[in-house]
Formats: structure tokens, C-alpha cells, sequence
């Protein structure tokens, strides 16, 4: 068995962290390096390593986790604009192998940024 990803540890309360929302499903915390003046992560309780690893099984998790992006942008008061986003694997920019949802707010994004080098 692998080892526990970080994210497992933070909700396991071995790591601090800035939780902003938590739930049976989720947690959300701040971003420890923000890429924007808001930069949160949603990562649900289930450790699933990549979104390509969620199976039929997980289709209400992944719904429940899209409502709580609305939920918490909300919260925030970024609901107008805001952007998010899921890195898939270690050649997408992925490092942190506990699936979790990018959720960027507080400044423009342009349209070529989804680019991949
Ligand atoms: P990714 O590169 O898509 O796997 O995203 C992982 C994200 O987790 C990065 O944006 C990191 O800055 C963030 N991160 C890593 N460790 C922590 C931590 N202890 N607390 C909060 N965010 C973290």
C-alpha cells in the first residue's frame, strides 16, 4: 500500500493547514504557494490518486465535489470569475498524486493560458 499523500495527512490532522470548509465528502484548504490572490484546493476525503483513477463508483463524489467548487466560490464572493482546474498526471504538472480541484479567483486569466508545454 502507498504511502499517505499529504493531503490524507492534512485531513488526518498530522499537517496543519488553512481549512476554509470541510464536509463528509471534502475538505478545502488555501494553497500553500497561490498562483493567484485566491487559490484554493477541493479534495475529497477518498483518496483517488488521479481523476483517471475515478471509476463509476465515485460519480456522485466527483458531482458532489463540482457543487462544492460553485459552494465555496460563493463563499468567497468569486463567483463571477473564477477558474478551475485538474492536473492529471506528473507530465499535466501534477505532484501531488490525492485528487484535487484547482480553484483560482483575483486576477485575469487569459484565454492561451491553458496551454501545455
Ligand atoms: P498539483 O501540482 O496539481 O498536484 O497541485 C498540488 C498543489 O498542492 C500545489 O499547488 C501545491 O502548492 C499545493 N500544496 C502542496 N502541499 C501543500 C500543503 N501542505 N498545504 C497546502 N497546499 C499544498
Amino acid at each position: 500500500m502507498s504511502e499517505p499523500s499529504i493531503f490524507s495527512r492534512i485531513m488526518a490532522g498530522e499537517i496543519p493547514a488553512d481549512i476554509l470548509y470541510e464536509d463528509e465528502d471534502c475538505i478545502c484548504i488555501n494553497d500553500i504557494q497561490p498562483q493567484a490572490p485566491t487559490h484554493v484546493l477541493i479534495i475529497p476525503r477518498k483518496a483517488i490518486a488521479r481523476l483517471a483513477d475515478a471509476t463509476a463508483e465515485d460519480k456522485a463524489l466527483l458531482g458532489a465535489l463540482m457543487l462544492r467548487v460553485g459552494d465555496i466560490a460563493r463563499k468567497l464572493g468569486v463567483d463571477d470569475a473564477f477558474r478551475v482546474c485538474i492536473n492529471n498526471g506528473e507530465r499535466a504538472g501534477q505532484t501531488v498524486f490525492h485528487l484535487h480541484i484547482h480553484l483560482l479567483a483575483g486576477k485575469s486569466f487569459s484565454e492561451g493560458s491553458l496551454s501545455m508545454q
